[in-house]
């Protein structure tokens, strides 16, 4: 699933490429993955320019004017391209924006994920946006703040992490990373970390998702036929999805293992 660099990354290209354009017609092949009925999500989006693209934890939201906005949710497989004129889709988008420059943007595989049209007004009310943990890279996410919100917690850090409402916008891949740039193993429990683990890996977690973000993320999927960005920052994970592969720092292979139902990857030697 992506996360905060991999949806940042489509963000940015959302912005550099459709931000100011209008929807001329809408195709929607799936209409689960919308909130409301077609004609309601065609009459309420045909004709209106793109105006702001946020994004909120592993959410982008596409602001069309004052009144409504797009919320996208990719969940696991979902993704979106920009389709220049004379390109094909690779399969049936789940949802289609033709837009006024003869681009299209074409929503796939939305099928535990979502394209929601929301009042554009009191966003953060939206019960897709509720109950979202603080940003990690926000300003006011600061190391007191990352303290007092761990302070209270008693099980496995990596889990932790994953937790939505806990922090919002990390995953597998970057709690991972976070994890082995702080020396720190991913079944430990929060409460047994020490003062100086507890403050490396708040700045773990923000130094790594900054750079995956310059170089892309980890995405597999392209934005547009002239994305050479995506992806970029693949080479430089240190543990994620790396089994059996020597260590970086110590050359001893990557391990493996089930830690609160996930795959955590680790170095048996570097992390304690
Ligand atoms: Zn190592």
């Amino acid at each position: 699933m992506p996360e905060i660099p991999e949806i940042e990354t489509v963000r940015v290209h959302l912005e550099h490429k459709v931000q100011g354009q209008a929807i001329e017609q809408v195709i929607v092949n799936r209409e689960k993955a919308l909130n409301v009925p077609v004609a309601e999500f065609s009459a309420l989006t045909t004709g209106r320019q793109i105006t702001t693209i946020r994004r909120r934890a592993k959410q982008i939201i596409i602001s069309l004017g004052q009144e409504r906005s797009l919320i996208v949710h990719f969940m696991l497989e979902g993704h979106v391209r920009l389709l220049y004129p004379g390109e094909e889709p690779a399969g049936k988008p789940t949802v289609m924006l033709m837009l006024n420059s003869g681009q299209r943007l074409a929503f796939f595989k939305l099928n535990l994920g979502y394209l929601h049209l929301v009042p554009t007004v009191n966003l953060t009310a939206m019960p897709e946006l509720a109950g979202l943990g603080p940003e990690p890279l926000a300003a006011d996410f600061t190391l007191k703040k990352f303290l007092e919100l761990l302070a209270p917690r008693k099980g496995m850090i990596k889990p932790l992490l994953l937790d939505q409402a806990f922090i919002a916008g990390i995953g597998n891949v970057y709690s991972n990373e976070a994890l082995f740039c702080s020396r720190i193993r991913p079944e430990r429990k929060a409460s047994h970390l020490t003062a100086a683990e507890r403050q490396q890996l708040y700045h773990c977690i923000r130094a790594i998702l900054t750079e995956a973000i310059k170089f892309g993320g980890v995405y597999e999927e392209k934005f547009a036929s002239d994305d050479n960005f995506t992806g970029g920052f693949e080479p430089y994970l240190q543990v994620a999805y790396r089994t059996g592969r020597p260590c970086t720092v110590c050359s001893h292979l990557i391990e493996t293992k089930r830690v609160g139902g996930r795959n955590a990857f680790y170095c048996p030697v570097c992390q304690k």
